[in-house]
């Protein structure tokens, strides 16, 4: 492994010592010429795999033809893939962006206009983004503090707690209850479907909308295209981002029909938003993303959660589909490294979670080789007993 670089980034993130060049399927290639397996897939971006012939195509075509025209014009990839957007939906209105954090700026832009309420219910442990909105409804003070005061009017409730769910909603009745379906960042933590339901009809009895974070959860990822297909619940805004072009830049706000008349011309703007390119490749995972691949998502998920759940220093595994978490008996961040110089990529999730989000078309047997190295990785890596 080797990182010849001293480049002049600032340092949000703590990057590992390796530099890659090219990808394809479930592999990564360094520099140096070693192949890694990549079980983070960008952090669930990568759903087709690298360099997906298809979305490849697409994205190649359509960088011949027209690069960016901008949203005072139409361009034939917005128009398709919001079709496409709003099939799968169930009917559904579309705004496009670049980033998940610019969609959840979307929605909550957009749940302030449709209620003329200011309030925001979030969840304790949930990620929403970066940016001071996005920021001010993520439920995990450590990313929060240092940039205070954020957002007003945010409160927070408990995952899974219907109880606390209730006294977020309580008095002013809020714009918005947001979250994830399956807390990704926070480390692996899915909603019930009773907390789901729950909160739909909490929205309903508040005049809220409910609105699900399907940034991570979307796109396939959880064995479905809407993780919130497989959950019983509609929720009245959506928003998707990481897998939706493959690793090009994309987000989209959807907005259910029946409440998408509340923005006018001038309310939100993207320049970039609705990219040809972005779009164009975005059309084409839709397409690839067939009933038999969301079938394959559930049962190879659920092929690595088992096998996860027989390795030592694992003490739960958690999961819908390929967003996978395994709960360790030690940091994760030791583990990660230990994988990483084995040959395998995977992230954490929250101190002592690794997490497996590989690409949606990982082979049975990648699944197993991963396995086995993680076992290597967690065998060699084991805490000395206190
Ligand atoms: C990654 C993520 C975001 C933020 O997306 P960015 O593109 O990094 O701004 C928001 N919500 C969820 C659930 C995410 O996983």
């Amino acid at each position: 492994m080797s990182s010849v670089f001293e480049a002049p980034l600032l340092p949000t993130y703590a990057r590992a010592p390796v530099t890659f060049e090219s990808g394809e399927g479930s592999w990564l290639v360094a520099d140096d010429g070693r192949r890694y397996l990549d079980f983070a897939g960008g952090i669930a971006v990568v759903g087709l795999g690298h360099c997906h012939p298809a979305a490849t195509a697409a994205a190649h075509a359509q960088l011949d033809r027209l690069w960016h025209a901008s949203n005072l014009y139409w361009t034939r990839p917005m128009a398709e893939l919001a079709e496409r957007l709003s099939t799968r939906f169930g009917g559904a209105k579309v705004f496009f962006c670049n980033s998940g954090a610019e969609a959840i700026e979307a929605a909550l832009k957009y749940a302030r206009k449709a209620t003329g309420r200011p309030g925001i219910v979030a969840l304790e442990g949930s990620f929403h983004g970066r940016t001071f909105g996005a920021l001010s409804v993520t439920g995990q003070p450590a990313k929060r503090t240092a940039f205070e005061p954020l957002l007003p009017g945010v409160s927070f409730a408990q995952l899974n707690d219907v109880d606390s769910l209730r006294a977020a909603c309580a008095g002013e009745p809020p714009a918005c209850i947001l979250m994830e379906p399956v807390q990704g960042e926070g480390g692996v933590h899915a909603a019930t479907p009773e907390f789901l339901a729950a909160a739909a009809t909490l929205a309903e009895d508040t005049g809220a909308l409910l609105a699900f974070d399907e940034i991570q959860t979307g796109v396939g990822r959880t064995g479905s295209f809407f993780a919130f297909e497989q959950l019983g619940v509609r929720p009245a805004l959506a928003t998707l981002a990481k897998g939706l072009a493959n690793g090009l830049p994309i987000g989209c706000l959807l907005v259910a029909d029946a409440v998408a008349d509340a923005f006018e011309p001038g309310d939100h703007a993207s320049t970039f938003g609705g990219n040809p390119v972005a779009c164009a490749a975005a059309c084409a995972v839709m397409d690839a993303l067939t009933d038999e691949l969301l079938t394959s998502v559930r049962v190879l998920g659920a092929q690595l959660v088992e096998g996860l759940a027989g390795l030592p220093g694992v003490v739960e595994t958690r999961g819908l589909g390929l967003l996978v978490g395994a709960e360790l008996d030690r940091p994760a961040a030791d583990v990660v490294s230990a994988c990483l110089e084995r040959g395998l990529l995977v992230t954490s999730a929250g101190g002592n979670v690794v997490r497996l989000t590989p690409p949606l078309m990982v082979a049975a047997g990648e699944v197993e080789q991963a396995l086995a190295i993680l076992g290597e990785a967690l065998a060699c890596n084991e805490t000395p007993p206190a």
